[in-house]
């Protein structure tokens, strides 16, 4: 019966694929700070025949019969959710980090109102308005930077840029910052010039749950997030917000930008929130940090220069400038090597996006498997070593090796 074949009966070549890319996690070093290796309690819940289900509507609320345990499953991860974050009202539903943003933008703005948000190539996000994207069609855009010797937020000039454009909605939240952000200036701001105020914690959730960051949810109107990040669950979205913008969010997900939620991503949310609550992941979280810290320090020793001068959070953004380097060769380099990374712009970076001139580092996967500071600090030596030296082909071979003996001391899973 074709309903019953396991997937290597049924596929040999998807199960094949699936198998190399499990062999790949397994023996690479992801330093890309927007990724993670989710639990295997995660795992087990997305692949849950909830996936059959059709759910569209609310709990208590649904056009479809059936529903009495998707009920349940939704309320469960609300509950959770507004337990760890201490928010007024959460929706579960929202299917990224990416929708969550335009749900914000159709539940709060009217065509052509203004959204003011960080520059993409200072940190910012796609979703904030890039050109070409579905915010930048329907609004008007309007970009503040960092500064340009702190390369940090500088409040003076954020206000003024405030006063002058008007915006309707102020996004702070970034992809590439590496500092902590303090969210009462920018309520300050929002208040003065009538704005709402939307903070994007794509990836500082975790740290924000585990109290390792200051808190958003006193100060935004509403919070967007995404699960996979930093929060280590399922691919997905997640929005927090006032009790006051509930309905309209609500109805901004479904019908407004969705149809049916993904009942088993619920799930796999609402074991996440679980994971979240638990004592190992505030320690997980510290460690993210430390890491962080241990591998900035490595590389500022390594005569690297760092945006920000250094960290505060999971990233890090190296500017290669001095190696004479781009991060679009960098990144190719570490990867010949097992080490996994991201171009990245830095701020008044005069490489276009697809070059930069920097690379992105992030501990959050590398903290998962159990590493810690003295490995950081090999693999910060190692990624040093192979950009100061791009040509010796050699040289990234034998760090393969190491990086490969390195990932078998610290398996994803137990059983890998
Ligand atoms: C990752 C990210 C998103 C988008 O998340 P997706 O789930 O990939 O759509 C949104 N905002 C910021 C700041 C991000 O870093």
């Amino acid at each position: 019966m074709i309903q019953s074949r396991t997937l290597a009966e049924c596929d040999p070549q998807v199960d094949e694929i699936i198998k190399k890319e499990i062999l790949r996690q397994q023996e690479t070093l992801t330093l890309i700070p927007s990724e993670n290796y989710a639990s295997k309690a995660v795992l087990k819940a997305q692949g849950s025949l909830f996936t059959n289900k059709y759910a569209e509507g609310y709990p208590g609320k649904r056009y479809y019969r059936g529903c009495q345990w998707i009920d349940e499953i939704e309320k469960l991860a609300i509950e959770r959710a507004k337990k760890l974050f201490k928010a007024e009202y959460v929706n579960v539903q929202v299917h990224s980090g990416t929708q969550a943003n335009i749900v914000v933008y159709q539940a709060l703005l009217n065509p052509g109102d203004t959204i003011f948000s960080l520059n993409l190539s200072h940190g910012g996000h796609l979703s904030h308005g890039k050109k070409g994207t579905f915010p930048y069609k329907y609004h008007r855009i309007v970009n503040y930077g960092v500064d340009r010797e702190t390369e940090q937020f500088d409040y003076d000039e954020i206000r003024r840029l405030a006063r002058k454009y008007r915006p309707h909605l102020i996004i702070v939240g970034a992809s590439a910052y590496p500092r902590l952000i303090e969210f009462k200036p920018w309520r300050k701001i929002a208040d003065e010039v009538g704005a709402y105020l939307l903070v994007d914690a794509a990836h500082i959730i975790g740290l924000i749950a585990a109290g390792f960051h200051p808190d958003p949810i006193p100060y935004a109107d509403v919070v967007t997030a995404t699960t996979q990040k930093t929060l280590r669950g399922p691919r997905g979205g997640l929005i927090l917000c006032k009790k006051d913008f509930s309905d309209k969010i609500d109805k901004a997900v479904f019908p407004g930008t969705q149809g049916g939620p993904f009942i088993h991503i619920i799930a796999a949310k609402a074991v996440c929130f679980k994971e979240a609550t638990e004592p190992e992941f505030k320690d997980y979280q510290h460690q993210i940090i430390l890491n962080s810290k241990a591998l900035a320090n490595t590389l500022i020793e390594e005569g690297f220069r760092l945006v920000t001068g250094g960290t505060d959070n999971h990233l890090i953004l190296a500017d290669l400038s001095h190696l004479e380097i781009t991060g679009e060769r960098a990144a190719f380099l570490l990867e010949e090597a097992g080490i996994i990374t991201n171009k990245n712009c830095i701020p008044f970076d005069p490489q276009p996006p697809s070059i930069t001139s920097g690379i992105r580092l992030g501990t959050p996967a590398l903290t998962t498997r159990g590493m810690k500071e003295p490995q950081l600090e090999i693999i910060g030596k190692w990624i040093s070593e192979i950009l100061h030296k791009p040509d010796k082909k050699n040289l990234r071979k034998s760090i393969k090796e190491k990086v490969k003996k390195l990932c078998q001391d610290f398996p994803i899973y137990k059983d890998l």
